[in-house]
């Protein structure tokens, strides 16, 4: 099956604005086999969204537009189907209840604008939206599927899941492409390759392919892994297998084979022992805190965290020895230790973890430049303590500060590959 995606709305065309539905919706078809041929943003314009449905109609099996579904003059999607199609609108009493009665439940006055959101064309089937006030829309044509989607994220996201289960798997077989991102820190680009490529470039030929891509991001290294199956069993049993080796070959600095972040990772190693955690930053300037508390439920172990940017807050807020920093610099291996016991002992946390460094562009010296940061972690089984010379600008050296702390945490915790899931 062939698909084409429109994203509709004029914002779009600005630098301010991505079309982001068009990734969800592109792994959603693939997963059901459904190739995606061709995506493009088009603005408000009536006749320009008209004359795509025109050129869809009778020349792909199917095509998925977001956007232009809202109340307001610029939202012209409706309308440039109609016209596309020479179908009439009618009102849809059901969708204007719903409309009607949404405003009700939040106390607001629908004004006569959203009525027009009830437009349906003739010959359409509705999709609810329980999340907005403009439904879905299905329509069928010389052979070519439409389907018309909110813009919304949140909203255009139910619907399609509903409209895939209803009008596309049933007319899709079970062919698909299916996918596995493994995550990978501490190693470079050209490393990692170095060691996967011989065994990934074998998969293309495999029974199920599967067909690998390695992208570089701040501070870690994805392998995508794209299997062509027959179903989705064979296709998530091929890319396990396939999963299997690159662990092998790759060893602890995957940190993840689901696509999980870091943070999930270690919040994850927390909760399975029990233990808290405290972090004391300096060059990160609180950036490990806010990462770790990114994932839902992290007051189960997230303690506290302190940015301790000047040499009399390491030692007011932490006990770190004026001498200490004296002999050995803010920025050394000494001061980071003594950072991370001195929250650890604070704060009576499992877990104490110190960050110490130079973020840049200033401040850089010829036996520590820019971008050196030291590191400790401190946990009842012991502790770890390293130095780090990171490359780029001042929000890199932040994250992958960030990134190494938690992955130092990661493999002083780490008992071999049962962290790694299937
Ligand atoms: P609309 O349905 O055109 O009124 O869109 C409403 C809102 O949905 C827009 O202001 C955007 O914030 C969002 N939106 C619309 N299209 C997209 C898209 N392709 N990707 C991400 N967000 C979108
Ligand atoms: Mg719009």
């Amino acid at each position: 099956m062939k698909a084409w995606i429109l994203a509709v709305g004029s914002e779009m065309l600005t630098p301010f604005r991505l079309d982001t539905n068009s990734l969800a919706i592109t792994e959603q078809l693939n997963a059901v086999g459904c190739d995606v041929r061709l995506k493009t943003v088009v603005g408000d314009d009536l006749e320009e969204l008209a004359s795509w449905f025109r050129r869809a109609v009778g020349s792909v099996d199917l095509v998925v537009c977001t956007g232009g579904l809202g109340p307001t003059e610029d939202d012209v999607t409706r309308d440039a189907l109609a016209r596309a199609l020479d179908a009439t609108l009618d009102t849809d009493a059901e969708v204007l209840d719903a409309i009607r009665e949404r405003f009700k439940r939040r106390g607001l006055i629908m004004r006569d604008i959203n009525a027009r959101q009830a437009l349906v064309p003739r010959g359409a089937t509705v999709l609810p939206n329980a999340n907005g006030t403009a439904p879905g829309l299905w329509i069928e044509r010389g052979g070519t599927g439409i389907l018309l989607l909110p813009g919304p994220p949140r909203e255009m996201q139910p619907l399609l899941e509903r409209a895939i289960d209803a009008y596309i798997r049933p007319n899709a077989g079970d062919r698909g492409l299916f996918r596995r991102v493994i995550r990978i820190t501490g190693r470079s680009e050209s490393d990692v390759d170095a060691v996967a490529q011989p065994v990934y470039s074998r998969w293309v030929q495999a029974p199920v392919p599967i067909s690998t891509t390695i992208l570089a991001k701040m501070g870690q290294i994805e392998l995508h892994l794209t299997a062509d199956a027959p179903n989705e069993a064979d296709g998530r049993a091929a890319l396990a297998g396939a999963v299997r080796e690159l662990l092998d070959v790759l060893g602890p600095c995957v940190y993840s084979t689901d696509g999980r972040a870091m943070e999930d990772v270690i919040g994850d190693l927390l909760r399975e022992r029990g233990w808290s955690i405290a972090v004391a930053e300096s060059c990160s300037g609180g950036l490990l805190a806010s990462r770790l508390t990114d994932v839902a439920g992290s007051s189960d172990y997230f303690d506290r965290g302190v940015v301790s940017y000047s040499n009399r807050a390491k030692t007011e807020w932490l006990g770190v020895p004026a001498e200490l920093i004296e002999a050995n610099g803010a920025v050394s291996e000494a001061v980071a230790r003594a950072m991370a016991d001195g929250i650890r002992a604070r704060s009576g946390a499992s877990v104490g973890i110190g960050i110490t460094g130079i973020a840049g562009p200033g401040g850089g010296t010829p036996e520590k430049p820019v971008g050196t940061v030291c590191i400790a972690v401190v946990t009842p089984n012991g502790g770890d303590v390293r130095r780090f010379t990171f490359i780029g600008p001042r929000e890199m050296v932040k994250f992958q500060s960030t990134q190494a702390a938690m992955n130092m945490l990661r493999l002083h915790l780490s008992d071999g590959p049962s962290v790694y899931r299937d």
